[in-house]
């Protein structure tokens, strides 16, 4: 008799950013699909990560993270967010902000709980509360700025709505949450057992002069919070798989002892190296915003010779683009063939339970000048894509 394999995510297929780069590689396509960085890190971490191989920094760090490391990034939350936390059990350092979200829906989110997740939503959120056994609620965020629908989240919320995801500023669409946002939260939560789960990977990305509004800024919210954020967005290190996240004690407590059988620690290199430069630099962090903006502002200054429509990312480094002057395939029949062209892309419906009908996608603009410029090039050649 063969052996029956039953799949826990039935549905679940490879990840549109597998799947988009490995069409950008087959057809030789500019990558502007899955964000990552075509440069490298600062300078000073890459000497920081060198110096740590050469000093013997080659066996496992503490569970939680290394002390030293998480001493810096409660400084950096409490001058960036003014939220004093306590760096031995209110932070911990992960393997990847996917781990830290993997751990605490997890630990968090019980058989039938329901969670209520905004559409469109990161990847990895839907299967993780599905092998919890909880219940995804998809709300769609509203369709002309991608913002909360205030009213669906009140019609929605039960006795059985254990969590929230938000994800700001978000991926795909580069919205951000507005404070008022976060006040409705907790006025929506008081006096219930929901936790919010802040996915604030891109908190360093947000432009034209706004302020993140994080989860961690906000007494009340905090309580029931739990941040994640990755240092791949913040050090132009996607490949490094390092991230963090900030909870009251005892939400970490139950992270943790996911946490620890999960993946146990995070690498200890990495950590040592971001040790050291947050102890050092003052400029790399202070910097990100205007590096981003400028390559969002050098990115829609080309879309604007071409026929994609779109309003400027307010945040993240992705750009959303609606092509509908230029095609009526649906999304991902177009990123296909955008990609066979020369430029790959992320098409919007992987990112929702019930995809709209419209006609959107994503590029992402973490990439040299002249990256962009040439698919710049590429793309206002476009003049019919069938
Ligand atoms: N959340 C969002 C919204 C992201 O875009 C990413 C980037 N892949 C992650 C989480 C995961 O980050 P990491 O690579 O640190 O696991
Ligand atoms: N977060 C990245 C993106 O949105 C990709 C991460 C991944 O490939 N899993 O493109």
């Amino acid at each position: 008799m063969s052996l029956t394999v039953e799949s826990k995510l039935p549905e679940v297929g490879t990840t549109i950013f597998t799947v988009m780069s490995a069409m950008a590689a087959e057809h030789g396509a500019i990558n502007l699909s899955q964000g990552f960085p075509d440069y490298n890190p600062p300078e000073a971490l890459v000497d920081a990560m060198c110096e740590a191989l050469r000093d013997g920094k080659h066996q496992y760090a503490p569970m939680i993270g290394l002390p030293a490391l998480r001493e810096q990034l409660a400084i950096t939350v409490q001058s960036r967010y003014q939220r004093k936390v306590n760096p031995d059990s209110e932070i911990t350092v992960c393997p990847g902000a996917t781990e830290a979200l993997y751990c605490a829906i997890t630990a968090l989110v019980h058989p039938g709980d329901e969670v209520i997740v905004f559409d469109p939503a990161y990847d990895s959120y839907a299967p993780a509360i599905e092998l919890a056994k909880g219940k995804a609620l998809h709300l769609p965020l509203t369709m002309d700025n991608f913002a909360i629908d205030r009213d669906r989240v009140r019609d929605a919320i039960n006795s059985r709505t254990r969590m929230i995801i938000i994800n700001t500023p978000h991926n795909p669409t580069g919205s951000t949450l507005a404070y008022d946002d976060l006040d409705f939260l907790a006025e929506v939560t008081r006096d219930t057992n929901i936790v919010i789960l802040s996915d604030e990977v891109y908190e360093y990305l947000v432009f034209d002069g706004a302020q993140h509004n994080s989860v961690l800024a906000k007494d009340e919210l905090f309580q029931r919070s739990v941040a994640v954020f990755s240092f791949g967005k913040t050090f132009h290190a996607t490949g490094w798989k390092t991230g963090y996240c900030v909870a009251p004690q005892n939400l970490m407590a139950e992270i943790r002892k996911v946490h620890q059988y999960v993946t146990f620690v995070a690498n200890t290199a990495v950590q040592f190296a971001l040790a050291k430069f947050y102890a050092e630099d003052t400029e790399h962090l202070s910097g990100l915003a205007d590096f981003y903006q400028g390559k969002r502002d050098l990115f829609c200054a080309g879309l604007k010779e071409t026929k994609f429509s779109f309003t400027p990312s307010r945040g993240t480094y992705f750009q959303l683009v609606d092509y509908s002057a230029l095609s009526d395939l649906v999304d991902i029949e177009f990123c296909n063939a955008i990609t066979r062209s020369g430029v790959a892309a992320i098409p919007l419906s992987p990112f929702y339970k019930e995809p709209p009908d419209h006609r959107l996608a994503r590029f992402c603009f973490a990439k040299n000048d002249g990256t962009l410029k040439q698919a710049l090039g590429i793309l206002a050649d476009f003049t019919r894509i069938e």
